[in-house]
């Protein structure tokens, strides 16, 4: 596509996963493009994909998305404050960026990339038709060029990279203040909005509490009614100081497997997905925790599985497409025809077996699971039912209100062995994992 640059062509900021304004090189960069140029600026929202997966469930449940829509209203208030709107795409096709590019013909695009391939594609068409597209990460810890390794030689097993990566001490930057100065708002040209189906979010939608906070029995820290958005940034950055004044970061090793526990683990991820959190606030403010009550192995267990979220954003960005096959990275596995009846019943919560039925219901009830009941009812899938990876895996997007393409890859191809595990794979025993993790039953019950 061979393009002319209006007077008044924006610099557009592409979000994608990373709806806030705190820590945000992107948005800095961005801004400060458009200023330097004297560009207007445009905020723009790229939504999770809506298209139905081919088992016949949508890619993003009513959940997440009312969860995303949560976060992309706190993003819409935020914005408003300093003067801008925050539009939304109908989807990610390339019909739809083409007329996008061709309404606005922006002067350049800044994002903070996500590495999976179906983001990588969306930059890439942008890159295809000329537009100059700048990546600003992809929403690590460290930056690329700290590490001691380069990004393509990222260690592939998890322990060799935390200790390359501690053994380094390589610097996690402090996170960025809010910007402060704006440039002004792009206009869009009369009734270009209504002819391309665009949309101004409403900052002042209010948020479908009931619908985010599923069933009662299943209660995740949710914030109080008034403190809706709970989706946005404002939400994510009370709930972190919240779970730390708590103390419950420094009992964490502790808690972390607790199956019915809603401080038992940090819940982070619940806005670490929508980039509502930025991690480098969250490691801050762990630090500054540990530097005002000292440190504890709890304090360090945070650290460490945030170490984990990298470690496969990493393997992202080193691997790309190739770990979304059927076989992963391992040179080959058998094919594993899909049986649709098993797949209802695990789906449903309906295998015979409690503890992974009240897994799949808590699934379904809440949208949220934690990392053992996660790995229980993966394995069961994988192992037990000789399940096909990516068929669990879609289910858990769908589902999961923190669903993040690079994690819930990662750890299914983990627990699959087709990943970088160094074991080949892990199978949970559902009877010996209840018994450790649901001695008197209580979580079992609780699913019924
Ligand atoms: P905490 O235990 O409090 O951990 C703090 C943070 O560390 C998390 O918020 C998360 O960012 C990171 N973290 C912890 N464990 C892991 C891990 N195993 N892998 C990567 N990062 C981790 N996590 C997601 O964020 N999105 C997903 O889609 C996702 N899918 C998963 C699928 C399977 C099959 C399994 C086994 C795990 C998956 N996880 C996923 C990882 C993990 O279960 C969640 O990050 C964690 O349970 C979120 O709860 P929390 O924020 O309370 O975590």
């Amino acid at each position: 596509m061979s393009r002319s640059l209006p007077l008044g062509a924006p610099v557009v900021h592409l979000f994608i996963a990373d709806l806030r304004l705190h820590d945000h090189a992107a948005l800095h960069a961005g801004l400060a493009q458009a200023l330097a140029e004297g560009r207007p600026w445009l905020a723009l929202w790229l939504p999770p994909p809506a298209q139905p997966t081919p088992w016949g469930w949508p890619r993003t449940g009513a959940r997440r998305l009312a969860w995303w829509h949560s976060a992309a209203h706190g993003l819409a208030q935020g914005l408003a404050r300093h003067g801008h709107p925050l539009w939304c795409l109908p989807d990610g096709t390339t019909a739809t960026l083409q007329a996008w590019i061709s309404a606005c013909s922006p002067a350049a695009v800044h994002v903070l990339e996500v590495p999976a391939p179906e983001e990588r594609a969306v930059l890439q068409t942008l890159v295809a038709w000329g537009i100059p597209v700048h990546r600003h990460g992809i929403g690590t810890l460290h930056e690329a060029a700290d590490l001691p390794f380069t990004p393509e030689a990222v260690p592939t097993v998890f322990t060799a990279f935390r200790q390359a990566v501690e053994r380094a001490h390589t610097p996690v930057p402090g996170p960025l203040p809010v910007p402060t100065r704006w440039p002004a708002a792009w206009q869009p040209a009369e009734n270009i909005a209504d002819r391309l189906g665009w949309r101004c979010l409403d900052p002042q939608a209010p948020d479908d509490t009931a619908l985010l906070a599923g069933d009662a029995r299943h209660a995740l820290p949710w914030p109080p009614a008034d403190e809706a958005p709970w989706g946005g940034e404002a939400a994510a950055l009370r709930h972190l100081q919240r779970y730390l004044d708590g103390g419950h970061a420094r009992r964490y090793k502790a808690t972390r497997n607790h199956l019915a526990d809603p401080w038992g683990s940090s819940h982070w991820s619940l806005w670490l997905a929508t980039g509502a959190l930025s991690p480098r606030q969250a490691l801050a403010a762990l630090r500054a925790h540990e530097a005002a009550h000292g440190a504890t192995d709890g304090t360090y267990w945070l650290w460490f599985e945030l170490l984990w979220r990298d470690h496969f954003r990493w393997l992202h960005r080193r691997f790309g497409a190739a770990l979304y096959r059927a076989r992963g990275l391992a040179p080959h596995a058998p094919p594993r025809p899909l049986d649709p009846q098993r797949l209802a019943r695990w789906m449903q919560g309906e295998t015979g077996c409690d503890i992974v039925d009240a897994g799949m219901r808590e699934l379904a009830a809440s949208g949220y699971l934690s990392n053992r009941m996660r790995q229980i009812v993966a394995s069961y899938w994988l192992h037990e039912l000789q399940g096909d990876w990516r068929v669990g895996a879609a289910w858990f997007e769908a589902q999961l209100l923190d669903h993040d393409p690079c994690s819930n890859t990662g750890n299914w191809l983990y627990i699959a062995g087709l990943g970088t595990d160094p074991r080949g794979g892990r199978r949970f025993d559902p009877r010996k994992q209840a018994a450790q993790h649901d001695p008197d039953g209580a979580y079992r019950q609780r699913a019924h």
